[in-house]
C-alpha cells in the first residue's frame, strides 16, 4: 500500500468525558466490536485502579500500565483506528490538553442524567480552540435521566456548535426500548447486559411502521413526535460542519449494555477525518510526504525507578516510520536509532514495524527527547502548537541536605521535561527555585518521584506567588525595562522564557494596565 492509501485509512482519536460519564465502559466497548479483545473486562482492570487515583501512590503503580493502556490501536472495516487515552483525574488535565494535540478528532462521552459537567467544558475548549471534530455519545439510557431535547440544547449551549442527533433513543430507563437510527430509519431494540458482542440485535425497519408502534407504545409514540420536531427545527448532519467543529453528531446509547457502540464506531471510519497537514513553523508539512516527521506530545517515566528510562510519545506527521530508521532530534541535530519502539496494538506493548500518519510510537530513551521535541530524517522541522498553561498554584523548593542541590536540579529539569510539574528560576539573586503546577496532586507525585528516582528530600514551602504570565514585547527595550522594575516578581522556565509571577490577580491588572506594551500570555506555546 502507498502511504497516501494508509493515511486515508487511519483515524485518531481521543474520548473525552467527565469521571464517571462512561469512557472507561465505552473503551473497552469500542475495543471489542473492533475485535481488538474477546472479552469485555481488561480495560476495567486499569480503572479499579484509576479510580483510587486520588490516592497518589496508586497513580505511582498505574505510571507503567498506563505507558501500555494511554494509545489503543485497533483495525475496524479496513480502518486503522488510534484511540488515545487520556488521564481521569483533573490535577492532570495539562496532560490531557497536550493529548489533545494529537488528535484528529474526539469522542465526547455525556452521563445523560448529568449531561455537560465541568471538566468536559475545559476539554472542550480546547477542542473549540482547535476546531477539532466532535463526536457526541450519550450514555446511559437505560436509566431515568434526562429528556433527550433538554441535552441536545445543553450541548448546543456549551459547545457552541450545532447538534445533529444521527440517532434518537426510544424510552429510557424501565421503559427504554432501543434506539431508532436515523441514517439508516430502522429501530435497534435494546437488548440489556452483553459481555460478547452479540450482532445478532433485533432490527425493525421504518419509522412508520405500525409493529414499532405497536410494540413500544407512548414511548415510541413520544420518540417519533421528536423526531419529527428536529428533523423540522434543526439542520441535517452536514460533514464539512462536522469537520469544521461547527456541528456534533449526536448518537445515543447505554454503553454498559453494548447499546449504540456499534453506531459510534461506524460514525468514526465514515465521518471522522484522516490525519490532515500539520503546521511547522517552516512550512505545511503533508502526511503523505514521503519523508518521516513526528512530535512528541508525552513523556512518560517508567516504572523502574533504578533505571530513570522514559518512553516519548510520538505522533507521527508525515512519512513512513521503520524500525531501526536514523531519526534526527531538531531541536539538538541528535541523531537517534530507536530499535526498541514499541506501538500499542489491542493493548500490548508490540514492536512496530512501520507507522505513518495518525499513528502513535512510544520511543524509550533516557532524556534526549523532551516535550515538543520533532523528529525528522534530517530537516529542521518545529510543529507550533503544543501548549504549556500557566499554573495556578506554586510552591518553593529546597533540599533538605545542601549537598544534594545538583541531584534536585537535575530531578527537576528531567520532570520539568517530562511535563510533570513547570520550573521556575527566580531572576533574583539567591531564590529558591519555584515549581508550579496546575492541580495539587503534582506537587505530591514530585516530591515522592525526586525522592525514589534522584535520593533527594525536598521540602516545599508555601509560595507568595499564585499566578504566572509569559511575557513578550515588540519593543525589546520595552521588555527589559519591564523586567528590571519587576526584578522580584520574574523568572525563567526550563525554556528560559519569561515570566512574570504574581500574589493576586489585582497585582497583575496593575502591571498590566502600568505597562501596555508588555503582552501577558497564559499559554506558551512550545518552540
Ligand atoms: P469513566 O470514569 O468515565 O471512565 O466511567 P466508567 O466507564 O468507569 O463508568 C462509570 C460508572 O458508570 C460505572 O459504574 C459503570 O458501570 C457505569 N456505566 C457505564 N456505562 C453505563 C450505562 O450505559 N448504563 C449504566 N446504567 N451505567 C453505566
Amino acid at each position: 500500500m502507498t502511504i497516501a492509501n494508509e493515511v486515508a485509512r487511519r483515524r485518531t482519536f481521543a474520548i473525552i468525558s467527565h469521571p464517571d460519564a462512561g469512557k472507561t465502559t465505552l473503551t473497552e466497548k469500542l475495543l471489542l466490536f473492533a475485535g481488538a479483545i474477546q472479552i469485555a473486562g481488561s480495560v476495567k482492570a486499569r480503572k479499579a485502579s484509576r479510580h483510587a487515583s486520588s490516592d497518589w501512590m496508586e497513580i505511582e503503580k498505574q505510571r507503567g500500565i498506563s505507558v501500555a493502556s494511554s494509545v489503543m490501536q485497533m483495525e475496524y472495516r479496513d480502518c486503522v483506528i488510534n484511540l488515545l487515552d487520556t488521564p481521569g483525574h483533573q490535577d492532570f488535565s495539562e496532560d490531557t490538553y497536550r493529548v489533545l494535540t494529537a488528535v484528529d478528532a474526539a469522542l465526547m462521552v455525556l452521563d445523560a442524567a448529568n449531561g455537560v459537567e465541568p471538566q468536559t467544558i475545559r476539554l472542550l475548549q480546547v477542542c473549540r480552540a482547535r476546531n477539532t471534530p466532535i463526536i457526541t455519545f450519550v450514555n446511559k439510557f437505560d436509566r431515568e435521566v434526562q429528556e433527550p431535547l433538554d441535552l441536545l440544547s445543553e450541548i448546543e449551549s456549551h459547545l457552541g456548535m450545532d447538534t445533529a442527533p444521527l440517532s434518537w433513543p426510544v424510552g429510557m430507563g424501565r421503559s427504554f426500548g432501543g434506539v431508532f437510527d436515523l441514517r439508516r430509519n430502522r429501530m435497534r431494540v435494546f437488548k440489556a447486559g452483553q459481555e460478547r458482542r452479540g450482532g445478532d440485535d433485533e432490527m425493525i425497519d421504518g419509522l412508520d411502521n405500525p409493529v414499532i408502534a405497536e410494540r413500544f407504545g407512548d414511548a415510541f409514540a413520544k420518540a417519533s413526535e421528536e423526531i419529527e420536531l428536529i428533523q423540522e427545527a434543526s439542520p441535517a448532519f452536514d460533514r464539512q460542519a462536522f469537520l469544521e467543529g461547527r456541528q456534533t453528531p449526536v448518537f445515543f446509547g447505554s454503553a454498559i449494555n453494548n447499546f449504540g457502540v456499534q453506531e459510534v464506531l461506524d460514525a468514526l471510519v465514515d465521518f471522522a477525518p484522516p490525519p490532515g497537514p500539520r503546521e511547522a513553523l517552516q512550512r505545511q508539512v503533508q502526511p503523505e510526504e514521503s519523508k518521516f516527521s513526528g512530535v512528541v506530545f508525552k513523556v512518560q517515566a517508567n516504572m523502574d525507578p533504578a533505571h530513570r528510562d522514559r518512553v516519548a510519545f510520538v505522533r507521527v506527521s508525515s512519512g513512513r516510520f521503520e524500525r531501526g530508521m536514523r531519526l534526527k532530534v531538531a531541536r539538538t541535530g541528535k541523531e537517534i536509532r530507536p530499535n526498541n519502539v514499541v506501538s500499542f496494538l489491542s493493548q500490548r506493548r508490540e514492536l512496530v514495524d512501520e507507522a505513518y500518519a495518525g499513528d502513535v510510537i512510544g520511543i524509550p530513551n533516557h532524556g534526549v527527547l523532551h516535550l515538543g521535541d520533532v523528529l525528522t530524517e534530517g530537516e529542521a522541522l518545529q510543529f507550533t502548537g503544543l501548549p504549556f498553561f500557566a499554573p495556578e498554584l506554586f510552591q518553593a523548593v529546597e533540599v533538605k541536605d545542601p549537598l544534594r542541590i545538583k541531584q534536585l536540579r537535575t530531578g527537576l529539569t528531567q520532570l520539568g521535561e517530562e511535563g510533570a510539574i513547570q520550573v521556575f528560576r527566580p531572576e533574583a539573586a539567591g531564590g529558591a527555585l519555584l515549581l508550579g503546577a496546575v492541580g495539587q496532586l503534582q506537587f505530591e507525585v514530585v516530591a515522592h518521584r525526586l525522592k525514589t528516582e534522584y535520593g533527594v528530600d525536598a521540602r516545599m514551602m508555601p509560595s507568595r506567588y499564585n499566578m504566572a504570565r509569559w511575557i513578550t514585547a515588540d519593543d525589546p527595550k520595552e521588555l527589559r525595562k519591564f523586567m528590571q522594575a519587576n526584578a522580584a516578581n520574574i523568572a525563567y522556565d526550563v525554556v528560559d522564557a519569561v515570566a512574570f509571577l504574581a500574589g493576586s490577580p489585582a497585582q497583575l491588572r496593575v502591571a498590566q494596565e502600568l505597562y501596555p506594551a508588555i503582552q501577558f500570555h497564559a499559554m506558551r506555546e512550545h518552540g
